[in-house]
């Protein structure tokens, strides 16, 4: 059975291919599950939220973000963003948006920009979407070489299009959904990702896995398909 009773989606008006409201269908008919729609969280907020969410800006990339105890301000901003009566744990809330998320990774200290941030609430970057899965080496080896000697930087754009994301790329539609289900298989199992890369629940880090697991494949494995049943009925 699914934890989750009810999902709550929050658009990000500047990214057309979100579609709330194909997501929402999209959603109902794999979890059979109440989805509701909702304007963007600026929207929404009472207060000034790009004032608050400014705030959060990392300021200095090569230093860790420092974890701080949260103003009154913050307090509000954050109890601003969902109403009380619905932060129960079997109401999951996802937000969209088209500002980058990071982490900041310990092993390597640096912060790394992510297309998921699975929790409750939880948010998918569309630009993490697009920024942080890498595009081909070869397309990055033309780019710097190329810059050196001046040369045009469209023309080696033009020979790589199509092999990864752009800003408006009609492919994201059907990608997010991915994405999303990657977010609710975090939350009722406790496990995002799968190691197949023919599975939309895979993590893909160059933009040509993505491509195949969202596109080309665009199943759930067999092992995810018997979780999915499982937690349906
Ligand atoms: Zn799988």
């Amino acid at each position: 059975m699914l934890k989750t009773s009810k999902i709550f989606l929050y658009d990000e008006p500047t990214v057309s291919q979100i579609q709330l409201e194909r997501l929402a269908t999209f959603l109902k008919e794999i979890f059979l599950i109440q989805v509701e729609t909702r304007e963007s969280i600026s929207k929404l907020s009472k207060e000034d939220t790009a004032e608050k969410i400014a705030a959060c800006r990392i300021l200095n990339p090569i230093k860790p973000y420092e974890r701080h105890k949260p103003t009154i301000d913050e307090i509000r901003f954050e109890e601003s963003l969902i109403p009380k009566e619905e932060t129960s744990i079997d109401l999951l809330h996802i937000f969209f948006t088209n500002k980058l998320t990071c982490t900041y990774d310990y092993e390597d200290f640096r912060y790394h920009g992510r297309a998921l941030i699975g929790a409750n609430p939880s948010i998918i970057s569309i630009t993490g979407i697009i920024e942080a899965p890498a595009k081909p080496r070869e397309y990055y080896i033309e780019l710097i070489s190329h810059a050196a000697q001046n040369a045009n930087i469209e023309s080696i754009k033009q020979k790589y299009r199509g092999d990864f994301l752009e800003y408006n790329d009609s492919r994201l539609s059907k990608i997010i959904e991915g994405y999303l289900l990657q977010e609710i298989f975090y939350f009722e199992t406790g496990e995002p990702f799968c190691d197949k890369k023919e599975c939309r629940l895979y993590n893909a880090h160059w933009q040509k896995d993505l491509l195949y697991s969202q596109l080309e494949s665009g199943k759930l494995c067999d092992k995810h398909q018997q979780v999915l049943k499982k937690l349906v009925i």
